[in-house]
């Protein structure tokens, strides 16, 4: 059996290690053990449990005996893998590497990969399905408060049929997911948002939606979005290290219904978060100005966004051509000379909102800017669509100055 572009298989790992680990059926890491033993690649990218399931470290592997550390799915994981590649792997230029992405990682490393910043014939993008990600701190205050639980028995959390599941040794508790979205709990406001859960950006997308019948809960369902990907899945299938089916039609066409409920509902949380924005992108910005005047310009919000990558701008805005010293740039410059910079190309991964200490709602605001860009230019950030990017074309430092 020769695997093609498009194809949509259920999954199972033949290596019952793995596939007790795996969170369905352990097809992610029993690729990504393939690709290492056989030095397809030179390492992984993942993500493995620390300290406990609301602690996700980021991860480079070398070791193929290691790569079974990273099985499972961390829905507390909120980091976001392009930064990583980018930032600590120097974009992959002298390496070799495959990565598990969520549909924000891939998007931002197709954005990275547009730029030059991530070399492309160097990486392997497994995506992983993703309905979102749960904030850490504030969800064990959720699991302590609403579900009534000590967080640190949580054995897995899910979101099915509308609910969010904590599920420990004494069974399962779920309350619903709107309700709780509706209270300021949930998923983060971000993943709420988001208008990609099925990463067909990826070369690969492997989810639980849509396995049904004997295998359901067992196996996942892999789509396979790219030559590359079906090259990786046809290896790991010739090899015989996982078993693959044919999908049930049912489960293909329950999977297309979840993930359009899905998007209605990001559609329906776009158009809240978007209301009253409704003139141009500077009026954007002044519909926030009390919230950006909170801003003690930690530059945090720069340091985690994964599209924030220039030597030239916001750095600068901190120079003392800017600044005289003892005093920080004024309220809304920083933000301007970054927005400049990076929103057309904004992901709506959510970084920027996680870490900001003044709690300012920076991804909303970016994302509302880059959903106006989207309108005038047609362009989506993170889609290999061979368009150009709109606004930023970044140049070297030097040039751009003259
Ligand atoms: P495994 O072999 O267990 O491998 C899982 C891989 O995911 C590993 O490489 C691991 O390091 C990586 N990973 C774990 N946590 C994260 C994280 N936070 N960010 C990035 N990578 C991570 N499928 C659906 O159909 N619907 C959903 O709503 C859905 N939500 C998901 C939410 C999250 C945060 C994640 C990580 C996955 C989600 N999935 C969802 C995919 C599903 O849980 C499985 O990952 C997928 O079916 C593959 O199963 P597997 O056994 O082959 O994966
Ligand atoms: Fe300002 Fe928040 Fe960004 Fe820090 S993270 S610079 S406080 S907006």
């Amino acid at each position: 059996m020769a695997v093609k572009n498009s194809d949509m298989y259920y999954a199972y790992s033949n290596n019952e290690g793995i596939k007790e680990k795996g969170e369905y059926g352990g097809v992610v890491t029993t690729i990504m053990k393939h690709l290492l033993e056989n030095n397809v690649v030179d390492g992984i990218v993942a993500v493995k449990e620390g300290f406990d399931l609301y602690d996700a470290i980021p991860c480079l592997i070398t070791d193929p005996e290691e790569v079974i550390k990273t099985a499972g799915s961390i829905h507390c994981g909120t980091v976001n893998l392009a930064s990583f590649i980018y930032k600590y792997l120097d974009g992959c230029r002298d390496m070799k590497i495959a990565v598990t992405c969520k549909p924000c990682d891939a998007m931002s490393i197709r954005e990275l990969m547009k730029k030059g910043k991530i070399i492309e014939d160097n990486v392997i993008m497994i995506g992983v399905n993703c309905g979102g990600t749960l904030p850490p701190v504030p969800t064990m205050q959720m699991i302590r408060d609403v579900y009534e639980l000590d967080p640190s028995d949580v054995i897995k959390e899910e979101i099915a049929k509308g609910k969010l599941i904590m599920e420990t040794a004494e069974g399962e508790k779920g309350f619903g997911i709107e309700d709780l979205e509706e209270d300021g709990m949930g998923r983060r406001e971000n993943c709420q948002r988001c208008d990609l859960k099925i990463p067909s950006n990826a070369d690969l997308a492997l989810g639980n939606w849509g396995v049904i019948g004997p295998l359901a809960g067992k196996a996942t369902f892999v789509e396979v979005f790219s030559d590359k990907g079906a090259d990786v899945l046809n290896q790991v299938v010739e090899a015989e290290l996982i078993t693959v089916e044919e999908p049930i039609e049912k489960g293909i066409a329950i999977r297309d219904k979840i993930n359009n409920f899905m998007l209605s509902a990001s559609a329906k949380k776009k158009e809240e978060d978007y209301a009253g924005t409704s003139g141009d992108i500077i009026e954007v910005f002044k519909e926030y100005e009390d919230e950006f005047s909170k801003c003690m310009k930690c530059y945090g919000c720069r340091e985690a966004c994964p599209l924030c990558f220039c030597e030239d701008c916001c750095l600068e805005a901190e120079g003392p051509e800017w600044v005289p010293g003892g005093y920080t740039p004024a309220a809304p410059f920083f933000h301007l000379t970054r927005m400049v910079h990076m929103v057309d190309s904004c992901t709506n991964c959510g970084q920027c909102t996680e870490v900001c200490p003044c709690e300012i709602p920076v991804a909303k605001v970016w994302s509302t800017v880059n959903n106006k860009i989207r309108d005038v230019y047609g362009y989506i950030p993170g889609f290999d669509n061979g368009e150009p990017i709109p606004l930023t074309e970044h140049k070297p430092k030097n040039n751009w100055k003259k």
